[in-house]
């Protein structure tokens, strides 16, 4: 038998929270965002349940290949664009779509002569992480217009605080250089991450380009993914393996981090920092055990970690745990841990089976 540790896809919750997408941008095509392999979630049956989406977007090239070698017709957009001449052929072969947020990339386009390639240029309107500074922009949309491969232009950018309710601010100055700037062209636009899809509907242009909320955890601290009726995709699961009875005064795991005030059982799961659960998760994070709520005690180790087994009957090695997903959303262990639900999906360690469901 293999080490009992897995994560369940649930195939059922990722089309129910892509029709949550739908409700909040009715009008707007959907870039369904599937980097870092589909936020940990594995690229192409992620894709298969989301198979009937307008588009996808995504940062790395083989896995652009992959979707479209598998038959996916929708424009698949690439996020970080292309890094040299060299991709611009695969682009070509596979029909992909780049951002432009760089001159580099524009001169590389002027010298490729060969194909018709759809372009997001972007536009850094306060975030600067990517993009074009508004006063460049005229420029080089002039000089895309001029090149005859570029087949149709979209005009982009990002917030950097639509998850933020203090914010609002932020996301308007943000949304008013991009509106100053980009409403003299007639170009399809698009703005809006999973934040900005649920706050902020007049940002929705024309694609939207949701991530978390697809894989059901919320972009906010304020608001679980429950009540924004998203159904979490991932439930990561293992199984105790050992049982031990502490007296007063003994001590768990390295550092002996925690310590028995009182005679206690406790059990040991397999799931540590090399499957992804996060090594900063403190005594009391919560963990699920045979579907009742417990805690986890000491530091969590590469491989296993600890369970508070007090009030749970019976338990046995072979039980099950949930360490985060149905029952227990990332968001929350994200939390305890100091960090967010995204780097605890996309960190998911490729040790861990992924095991699609179609329901659950
Ligand atoms: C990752 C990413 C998104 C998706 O963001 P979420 O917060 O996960 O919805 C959208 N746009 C760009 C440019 C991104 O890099």
């Amino acid at each position: 038998m293999s080490r009992p540790i897995q994560a369940i896809i649930n195939h059922s919750a990722l089309t129910h929270n892509l029709t949550i997408v739908r409700q909040y941008a009715p009008d707007a095509r959907i870039l369904a965002v599937l980097k870092a392999d589909a936020y940990g979630h594995g690229l192409l049956n992620t894709a298969n349940a989301l198979k009937n989406v307008d588009g996808f977007a995504l940062l790395e090239l083989d896995a652009a290949i992959s979707l479209r070698t598998t038959g996916y017709q929708q424009p698949i957009l690439l996020l970080e664009g292309f890094f040299s001449t060299n991709e611009l052929a695969l682009f070509e072969q596979y029909q992909l779509s780049s951002v432009i947020h760089h001159t580099e990339q524009v001169a590389m386009l002027s010298k490729y002569k060969q194909h018709r390639m759809g372009v997001f240029i972007k536009v850094n309107t306060g975030m600067n992480r990517l993009g074009f500074s508004p006063k460049q922009l005229p420029q080089i949309i002039e000089e895309l217009i001029n090149n005859q491969h570029i087949k149709d232009i979209t005009l982009m950018t990002h917030f950097a605080s639509a998850d933020d309710p203090s914010e609002k601010a932020s996301v308007s100055r943000q949304l008013q250089c991009f509106e100053t700037i980009t409403k003299k062209y007639n170009y399809p636009c698009s703005l809006s991450n999973s934040a900005a899809i649920i706050n902020y509907p007049e940002t929705h242009g024309n694609w939207v380009r949701p991530g978390i909320m697809l894989y059901g955890a919320s972009p906010f601290s304020d608001k679980t993914a429950a009540d924004l009726n998203l159904q979490p995709v991932m439930t990561l699961s293992s199984k105790i393996i050992a049982i031990h009875d502490l007296k007063v005064g003994d001590k768990v795991g390295y550092h002996g981090l925690f310590e028995a005030e009182y005679p206690m059982r406790i059990g040991i799961a397999a799931c540590g920092y090399a499957d992804g659960y996060p090594r900063h998760a403190p005594t009391d994070t919560p963990v699920l055990i045979n579907n009742q709520r417990s805690r986890l005690l000491g530091r969590v180790s590469m491989d296993m970690l600890a369970i508070d087994l007090t009030g749970i009957k019976n338990a046995k090695p072979g039980d099950s745990v949930v360490l985060w997903g149905e029952g227990i959303p990332v968001d929350e262990i994200a939390k305890y841990a100091g960090t967010s639900s995204y780097e605890l999906l996309c960190g998911l360690a490729a040790r861990v089976d992924r095991k699609f469901l179609k329901s659950f």
